[in-house]
């Protein structure tokens, strides 16, 4: 069993997606081709933003997005301590310093309460003006945009929505990728909706922000000359190839990928329910599903599980294994685990299992019975 099985979508959609890839290197439009364009404008419409800006990866895509609204040195971004290194990375590579924030302990998503004191803690520190949030869509799950939000407005902050786990979520049938005032997500193949290769994109609402984007993502040049380069910029542009492989992924997606998910989700913790602490969907959000992450009491209980879905050739993971504060890389920030107690106690207790579109009810059925040792 694989844990997200490629093959078989592969297999589905076989036709579309070879067809779309040979109509590439028949054109040769290589770079930004007429795919690109039509997958920016069905991804912006699905998710209900006016620009779509598709870029080389879900890691650029958070970087363009800071550099858009000129983020870098004194910047505080406040982003949660339980995440992929991305959406902290960015921060970094942008010169702006990263300041973790707790997460809440049933959605993994950041704790707009912790959220706050460590906006009141830098601002009375003085040395950092705190100017975005960078909230994560974890597992597919939307974070908690309301409070985030009103956070936000409070403080006068930007928010960067990272939906790289989280398209095609929802909250009261408001789509992922069209929170806050920018949104980002990542196509690599493991993600909700996956390319053959890197790729993501940027959603926005503001003409020049869009404008901006598309600049920097082609070396920053003006819109008059494009050797005429009006600031330093990257080359992150989405392959054309990837975009023909994408559209036909979209529309699978739409129509029946999405759908499926959920009821695997649904079956899982229908099996699970009481048993382990299965995932914690609030009132009105909806989830994509990027993971079906359990928990346990304990670690030793994680670990005997782990051991015994391996013994039986079932893959399970552990997103994340540790914090963003015990991270090497971000290691000399003066940060102890007490002040992510959440994200210290997920670290030791959360075990995602295989989950994709086509996983079969009797594969489901096998998994829960080895995790419920049955
Ligand atoms: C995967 C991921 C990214 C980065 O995406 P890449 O396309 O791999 O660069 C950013 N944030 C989160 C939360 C992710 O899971």
């Amino acid at each position: 069993m694989q844990f997200k099985d490629l093959t078989r979508q592969y297999n589905t959609l076989k036709t579309e997606i070879n067809r779309g890839i040979e109509d590439v290197i028949t054109s040769s439009d290589f770079i930004l081709g007429k795919p690109v364009w039509d997958f920016e404008n069905l991804l912006a419409e699905y998710v209900g933003r006016k620009h779509c800006i598709g870029v080389g990866s879900g890691t650029d895509a958070l970087v363009l997005a800071l550099r858009a609204y000129d983020i870098g040195p004194g910047d505080a971004v406040f982003v949660p301590d339980f995440t992929y290194i991305a959406s902290a990375s960015c921060v970094a590579l942008v010169g702006a310093t990263p300041v973790f924030v707790d997460i809440d302990p049933d959605t993994f998503n950041i704790c707009p309460v912790s959220l706050k004191e460590r906006i009141e803690s830098i601002k009375k520190s003085g040395e950092l003006e705190p100017k975005v949030i960078i909230s994560v869509d974890l597992f597919g799950l939307p974070a908690d945009y309301g409070a985030i939000s009103e956070i936000a407005k409070q403080y006068k902050l930007i928010v960067i929505e990272d939906a790289a786990q989280g398209f095609g979520g929802k909250i009261a049938g408001k789509a992922a990728c069209s929170f806050g005032d920018i949104s980002t997500t990542s196509f690599f193949p493991a993600k909700p909706l996956g390319s053959y290769g890197d790729g993501g994109a940027v959603f926005t609402d503001d003409d020049i922000i869009d404008r901006r984007i598309r600049s920097l993502r082609a070396g920053g040049k003006s819109d008059y000359d494009k050797y005429d380069n009006i600031e330093i910029g990257y080359n992150s542009r989405l392959d054309t190839i990837q975009a023909a492989v994408l559209i036909p992924k979209l529309n699978a997606f739409k129509e029946f990928e999405l759908d499926a998910i959920n009821r695997i989700a649904e079956r899982y913790t229908k099996r699970l329910n009481g048993n382990v602490i299965t995932p914690y969907v609030p009132e009105g959000f909806f989830s994509s599903w990027a993971q079906y992450t359990i928990r346990f009491k304990c670690i030793n209980e994680r670990e005997h599980i782990k051991k015994r879905l391996k013994e039986n050739n079932i893959p399970s993971m552990i997103y994340y294994p540790r914090g963003l504060h015990q991270q090497k890389a971000f290691v000399n920030r003066n940060l102890h685990d007490d002040m992510f107690k959440n994200t210290v106690a997920a670290t030791k207790t959360v075990l995602s299992l295989p989950i994709h579109p086509y996983l079969q009810e009797d594969e489901v059925d096998l998994i829960t019975s080895v995790v419920l040792g049955e």
